[in-house]
């Protein structure tokens, strides 16, 4: 079995909150606002080597010069024109990010994402920019909220279908970036690489 790596997902917690996961042995933390995520990630500056920070909220284009430069992963690149700009931007001296796709698997009109069927082009236009500056690992998604673990399942199960059809094209990818508190079990069950955990570990937002 694959190993699945936990994401603290730290939004509307402030520095401390973070700070403490860290001290319990928490390294990857996952930020859903640009201006919260930076104003986080310097408060924490001395701490920045030990840890690992993941955009996983909607990225527009005019913000994309300060993600590239403080952040480690994006999730949610779902235009050619964002990963350009992220690889045009990510400083020569840093580590290459790692990108991840989001992809629209509920079909919903009002969340973000690549619809599936668009997924394997957006995959090779993102795959061939430089791999010194921006490296494609992987799909992200933000299934729609169902009870029940079969049906929480099947929107996991396309996710994971589609990485295997980007496999058997020849664009082989390790990250599959699904499941909340609500849907972890049903997600690891599918393959998650990464899950997004925020209530579980840092209790209610208010
Ligand atoms: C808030 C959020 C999470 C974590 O959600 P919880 O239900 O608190 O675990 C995961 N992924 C994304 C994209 C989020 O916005």
């Amino acid at each position: 079995m694959e190993s699945v790596t936990l994401l603290a997902v730290s939004k509307n917690f402030g520095p401390e909150a973070v700070r403490a996961a860290h001290a319990a042995g928490q390294r990857a933390f996952g930020e859903n606002y640009v201006q919260e995520g930076l104003a986080k990630i310097a408060a924490l500056a001395d701490l920045r080597a030990g840890l690992e920070w993941h955009l996983i909220g909607p990225l527009q284009s005019n913000k994309t010069r300060a993600v590239a430069e403080a952040f480690d992963w994006v999730h949610t690149v779902d235009r050619p024109k964002i990963a350009q700009r992220l690889a045009e931007q990510r400083p020569p001296h840093l580590p290459p990010l790692q990108v991840c796709l989001q992809v629209n698997v509920s079909g919903e009109a009002s969340k973000s994402g690549v619809a599936p069927a668009e997924a394997p082009a957006l995959a090779r236009a993102v795959a061939a920019l430089p791999r010194a500056r921006l490296v494609l690992r992987g799909l992200m998604s933000i299934p729609e909220p169902v009870e029940g673990f079969e049906a929480q399942r099947r929107p996991h199960r396309v996710l994971r279908e589609l990485l295997a059809a980007l496999a058997a094209e020849g664009l082989v990818l390790d990250t599959l970036s699904r499941g909340m508190s609500a849907d972890l079990e049903a997600a690891i069950a599918e393959g998650a690489t990464i899950v997004r955990v925020g209530t579980a570990i840092f209790g209610a937002r208010g």
